[in-house]
């Protein structure tokens, strides 16, 4: 497809019918279906077929959709713009020559061309949100615990969820349905949230509601991206919404607590692709150590590999403390900030990212640029939180995305403003 928006092409039927029945569905290729390749984006996986399905995909074929293939991602979902992939990066088809964001690129391309009807994503640190904004559709990144996470590859598990994606909030609040709830298979999921109907929450009642606007989420956003933000703000004042001020201070370490856990449990999960029990085999030569190393040398990018050094140096003995336990201590404080501004209000906006899609090619050279693009989508992970991206106007003709951030298992009132908005 035009865009690389897919690396697997294969079509599973879902049952005959159902909420979904006659709706195709773009899965992220770190979602497991049995019988079909399922890489991550990485060589280390590329001929990887899984013997079983991911609930969210057995949940697809109960609701009567059809998965209209695997999409692009950045390798293993560490990236911010699809370009990390071994199969090659996603064109953004609304914003020709730039990125799609990442990691769920693919996802977000399918939908935005209209290659699909919806598309399932994951986001650990903003994975859904990002594509979303920059392709101007619609993603949501459901409370940690409302969604399972049984087949899904990991990259970081205490951060991340499958969320939907989608042309609108009504769309996407229908797919969070199919997929939401308890799952024996994975113990973290929870029952809240079990008798919503997001769906039906679609409907753009805002009336009293008062939305917070943490300042620190706004102050490093481009000028363009600010005014489309505050446009969408008065929009949602003129419907009845309060809109007030409010201060988060711990999120200015929310980018550096994120990636030394992130990066930690990256090392951890991705220590299982030796080349021998998972994954691509360099062949044996020499001993455990050397063969292990030839297979994860020649089939790990360099975005992964830079990531699984970090992880390890950060829970290294000596260093452990000083990295990777004083983040979590970051991560409590960002909590609190988090449940003491739910005091005062009903639901968080931001910008979702600080800037418009960014040029392809221009962001693989300067890592750190990347990572600091994540400001405005790290903190909800860091606080296990549900947040929706609504498109909010262009600048320059370039997607701009509005987030919306709710408590813990409040998804009905992320979608209720984000339909009002859209
Ligand atoms: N850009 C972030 C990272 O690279 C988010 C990735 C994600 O949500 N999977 O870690």
């Amino acid at each position: 497809m035009s865009h690389n928006a897919f690396i697997t092409e294969e079509t599973i039927e879902g049952d005959d019918d159902g909420p979904l029945s006659g709706k195709t569905v773009a899965v992220k290729d770190n979602i497991s279906t049995e019988g079909v390749r399922t890489t991550c984006g990485s060589e280390m996986l590329d001929d990887y077929v899984p013997p079983y399905d991911a609930t969210v995909v057995a949940r697809l074929a109960d609701a009567g959709a059809t998965v209209a293939g695997k999409a692009n991602m950045d390798e293993f979902g560490m990236g911010t713009t699809t370009e990390t992939s071994a199969f090659g990066p996603t064109e953004n088809p609304v914003s020709e020559g730039r990125v799609p964001g990442g990691s769920s690129g693919g996802s977000a391309a399918a939908v935005a061309a209209g290659e699909t009807d919806l598309a399932l994503g994951t986001d650990t640190g903003g994975s859904i949100r990002c594509p979303a904004a920059f392709c101007g559709v619609v993603g949501i990144k459901p409370t940690y615990g409302l969604v399972s996470r049984y087949g899904l590859i990991a990259y970081a598990n205490s951060l991340e969820q499958i969320g939907p994606i989608a042309p609108t909030v009504a769309e996407a609040a229908e797919l969070l349905d199919v997929i939401a709830g308890p799952d024996d298979h994975d113990a973290t999921t929870r029952e809240e949230g079990a008798d919503s109907n997001y769906a039906a929450a679609a409907d753009g009642d805002v009336e009293g509601l008062t939305i917070g606007v943490p300042t620190e989420l706004v102050e490093g956003a481009d000028e363009g991206v600010v005014e489309q933000f505050e446009a969408a703000l008065d929009d949602l004042e003129s419907q009845g919404a309060t809109v007030e001020k409010v201060s988060l201070p711990s999120v200015e370490h929310a980018v550096e607590a994120y990636y030394v856990i992130a990066m930690s449990e990256a090392s951890s999960n991705l220590a299982r692709y030796d080349g021998v029990r998972y994954g691509h085999s360099g062949g044996f030569e020499g001993n455990w150590n050397e063969t292990f190393a030839k297979a994860r040398e020649e089939a790990f990018g360099d975005e992964v590999k830079r990531r699984v050094l970090l992880g390890t140096y950060a829970l290294s003995a000596g260093y452990h403390d000083k990295y990777y336990k004083k983040a979590q201590d970051a991560r409590a404080w960002v909590k609190q900030d988090f449940d003491a501004a739910f005091e005062d209000v009903d639901v968080l906006a931001s910008p979702t990212m600080p800037t418009p899609p960014f040029p392809m090619g221009e962001s693989l050279d300067d890592p750190l640029k990347m990572y600091l693009a994540d400001a405005n989508t790290v903190p909800v992970n860091l606080a296990n939180l549900p947040a929706i991206s609504v498109p909010a106007g262009e600048t320059d003709g370039l997607p701009v995305g509005a987030q919306f951030i709710g408590p813990k298992f409040d998804e009905e009132t992320v979608v209720r403003v984000g339909s009002a908005l859209e």
